[in-house]
């Protein structure tokens, strides 16, 4: 069976692309009912805080990107999922691979790292580790001083081979055999290093597909060498494309919002995220543009990534979301809506009046927060401007008969909405009793009763406005 893991480092905010990469692998195990595993990297103690972890895994949910194992919900034969509380795992293989004669402890310092690296470079010879404890005949002087108590370093003899990976998206990748020297798996603090506990964990937690970031390639030749290594099985590779901004460079702060929460405080719709996101790099067998993340249960496979990278646009985003709006039930909608600041008044209004107010204002709106400004501007505002447009329609001679009519008329009323039925009543008597048609008849009344020119059809607009509202702005009109 299917396992995929999503492992984020709680540096940070999450980022939109790790967002990416932890929607595709949950994507993923949901499409082959495979389980989606939240590992949390978190071995940089300093850089790593308990706050990010929780912030992160707020965001995924917020996504609805939920995990089936993780540091909340452990499995015991896989778990711990920090890899802070792993250390002791990382130690243990570590030291096989040094019984093995595949790592060795490092004792070079800082300054002989320099000064070798110097002195390759001089020569000409790979930047790679040359130093004295590479060599076998220094191992039991090496063994003798860490068992005295000596802490250090231990470095990984990376064969001199080259590797090929059989990537899910980048086909096969070629590693020649100088590409990487002996690097360090342990720091003499006795943490581990990504390329290290990444492998130790993934082979611990029978990981099957990594799906991850490109960026991430070329440290996947240190770890082909690590599980041959440990002899372990390697899973499946997909390496998904870079996000780029417009400037075609990785998609950074300087292209604007990166990080998932200011999406969220901003009121975006989480699915129009997911949506957006997953077209970054995926494509739909049907070529669809707007979906939900359940319905791309039967269609989401692996072959579809994109090799290339993938231009991150916030348009298109704002499009999706607007699209997604649209096609949302009302119901939901509303809930939404609610939960607005300053919906005073849409909150007071009936059901009925709620649900024709959103299926009239989802054509305009792109985000959520446009329901209560358009329910402003449109329902509940008095005062319009005198603009050439609506001047032009107050000179027509028919407009003032009209506007006395409805002031005559609007003036009577005592219900709080006025209804369709009497909209069309109106309609009808500027028609057949005051012989107006076409342009003058449907602009005068429109003019009459909202102060515009143009704006939603009325049969629908008006009756959500309150009469009050109709009122003042019919009697403005009417100076
Ligand atoms: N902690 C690594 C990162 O956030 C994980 C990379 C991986 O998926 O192997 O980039």
């Amino acid at each position: 069976t299917v396992r995929v893991r999503f492992a984020p480092s709680p540096t940070g905010y999450l980022h939109i692309g790790g967002a990416r990469t932890a929607l595709y692998n949950y994507l993923y195990s949901k499409a082959v009912g495979g389980t989606f595993i939240l590992r949390i990297e978190d071995t940089d103690l300093e850089r790593s805080n308990a706050e990010y972890e929780k912030l992160q895994i707020d965001d995924l949910k917020w996504l609805g990107i939920i995990h089936d194992e993780g540091p909340d919900k452990p499995v015991e034969k896989y778990g711990p999922y920090r890899q802070s509380e792993r250390l002791h795992i990382y130690a243990k293989y570590a030291q096989q691979l040094i019984d093995k004669g595949v790592a060795y402890y490092d004792f070079c310092t800082e300054e002989e790292l320099e000064a070798m690296k110097a002195q390759n470079e001089a020569e000409g010879n790979d930047p790679h580790y040359s130093g004295k404890w590479r060599n076998e005949e220094h191992w039991a002087e090496a063994k003798a001083r860490v068992a005295a108590g000596e802490k250090t370093a231990i470095r990984f003899k990376a064969p001199k081979k080259s590797y090929t990976l059989n990537d899910k998206v980048k086909g096969s990748v070629t590693y020649p055999d100088n590409m990487v020297g002996d690097f360090v798996i342990m720091r003499s603090n006795g943490l581990p290093t990504y390329n290290y506990c990444c492998v130790i964990d993934d082979w611990l937690m029978e990981i099957t597909h990594v799906i991850r970031g490109e960026d991430h390639l070329n440290n996947t030749v240190r770890q082909l060498m690590i599980y041959e290594a440990l002899g372990a099985k390697l899973p499946e590779f997909a390496h998904v494309s870079l996000l780029i901004g417009h400037d075609r460079q990785k998609l950074s702060k300087r292209h604007g919002a990166t990080s998932v929460n200011l999406y969220r405080n901003e009121h975006y719709l989480p699915e129009a995220m997911n949506n957006y996101l997953c077209l970054l790099g995926w494509s739909h067998p049907a070529e669809k543009d707007i979906f939900d993340k359940a319905d791309l249960k039967d269609v989401f496979t692996l072959d579809r990534f994109s090799a290339s990278a993938a231009m991150y646009d916030l348009e298109k985003l704002k499009w999706v979301n607007s699209e997604h709006i649209k096609k949302m039930d009302n119901a939901s909608l509303i809930a939404l809506v609610e939960k607005e600041p300053e919906t005073g008044f849409f909150n007071k209004q009936t059901p009925e009046w709620k649900n024709a107010c959103v299926e009239l204002l989802k054509k305009y709106a792109q985000f959520i927060p446009d329901f209560p400004r358009l329910v402003n501007e449109l329902v509940l505002s008095e005062n319009f401007e005198m603009t050439d447009a609506l001047k032009e329609i107050l000179s027509w001679e028919t407009t003032p008969k009209i506007i006395d009519f409805i002031y005559e008329d609007v003036s009577k009323a005592t219900t709080e909405f006025i209804t369709e039925a009497q909209l069309n009543g109106w309609m009808d008597h500027v028609k057949k009793e005051m012989g107006v048609k076409g342009k003058p008849l449907f602009q005068g009344v429109r003019a009459a009763l909202t102060g515009h020119d143009h704006g939603p059809d009325l049969k629908f607009l008006i009756p959500l406005t309150p009469v009050t509202v109709l009122k003042k702005r019919v009697a403005q009109l009417k100076k």
